[in-house]
């Protein structure tokens, strides 16, 4: 396989080692959410599961089942939804866990902080566990791209064999907030240093609307940059000097991974957000001929013997 991954991407697919649990606020409806991420076997992707409804539905974390893009991801199933999972995505997709099942007891994911940091931590300190199987790669042979007037995403084939990159630029039409490119060649380290901390942000100009319209119910300078008309709200400031362009990337992240596979390619967004990146996510899945699903060669894999052993969640 003439793939140079980088550092530790590891050929077997992972889940979390032991069970995690947190408690936080949904950034829309405000409502308290209890949440547990639990060891899953390999294949079985990642999955939530709304515990608080009757019956215990589940919902795979795929393509096929977004039902809504507006102002945050939402997956759903049988008209059970869970939304704001793009940051959780984020970091499982960033810290290459391929498996888990993700119990919430609530229709939306904790903002926690804004950013996917807290996800990160809880995910780095119980650890990862191999699973006795390969991981799997989509590998964009040719470029697809989607625009809506002057926002694009294209998916592309890699450059020089490498992983995931990606490049992206913002352009609000704000005094404070203008312009803004990012460009990262992902790998866990990479993720973990520049994208994970960069938190959600919106302006003071649309906090009413939103309001008005129901959402942005738990959002807080506790969970969110909030802009005004010439600086940032929050006293502390901001993490990185272009935090925000940093964010989109880490929402681009966890949309993307809604492909259900690591992707080898190269990623360019312009004033994208999560509409055109499940966008462009669909027409990678209507045009199986534009990419292939590889794994490394099974005498590349070292001696199996991390086999799963955690308890397994109900499918
Ligand atoms: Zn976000």
């Amino acid at each position: 396989m003439a793939y140079s991954l980088h550092d530790n991407i590891g050929m077997l697919q992972t889940t979390v080692k032991e069970i995690i649990e947190f408690s936080g606020i949904g950034l829309h409806t405000g409502l308290l959410v209890k949440t547990r991420i639990l060891p899953a076997p390999a294949d079985a992707g990642i999955r939530f599961i709304r515990r608080d409804v009757p019956g215990s539905p589940a919902i795979k974390a795929r393509g096929k089942n977004v039902i809504e893009t507006l102002y945050a991801m939402t997956l759903g199933k049988d008209g059970v939804t869970v939304s704001t999972v793009e940051h959780l995505l984020a970091a499982f997709y960033g810290l290459r866990v391929d498996n888990a099942v993700v119990e919430v007891f609530g229709p939306e994911i904790p903002i926690m902080d804004g950013s996917a940091a807290p996800f990160v931590e809880m995910i780095e300190g119980t650890g990862l566990r191999k699973l006795n199987a390969p991981r799997r790669y989509l590998v964009v042979k040719k470029p697809m791209k989607i625009a809506e007037g002057d926002k694009s995403i294209s998916l592309l084939p890699p450059k020089d064999d490498a992983g995931l990159t990606i490049e992206y630029t913002i352009d609000f039409s704000h005094p404070y907030l203008n312009r803004q490119s990012f460009a990262i060649s992902l790998c866990p380290r990479v993720f973990k240093e520049e994208v994970v901390k960069a938190r959600t942000f919106g302006f003071l100009r649309d906090v009413e609307m939103l309001r008005k319209n129901g959402l942005a119910r738990g959002g807080s300078l506790e969970n969110a940059v909030v802009i005004g008309d010439r600086d940032v709200l929050n006293e502390e400031g901001l993490r990185f000097p272009d935090e925000f362009v940093r964010h989109k990337v880490l929402d681009l992240i966890g949309d993307i991974s809604l492909l259900g596979v690591q992707v080898i390619g190269r990623i360019k967004a312009h004033r994208s957000g999560h509409s055109l990146n499940y966008g462009i996510v669909k027409k990678a899945l209507s045009n199986p001929g534009r990419w292939k699903v590889t794994e490394f060669a099974e005498e590349e894999l070292p001696a199996a013997s991390a086999v799963f052993e955690g308890e397994f969640a109900p499918a």
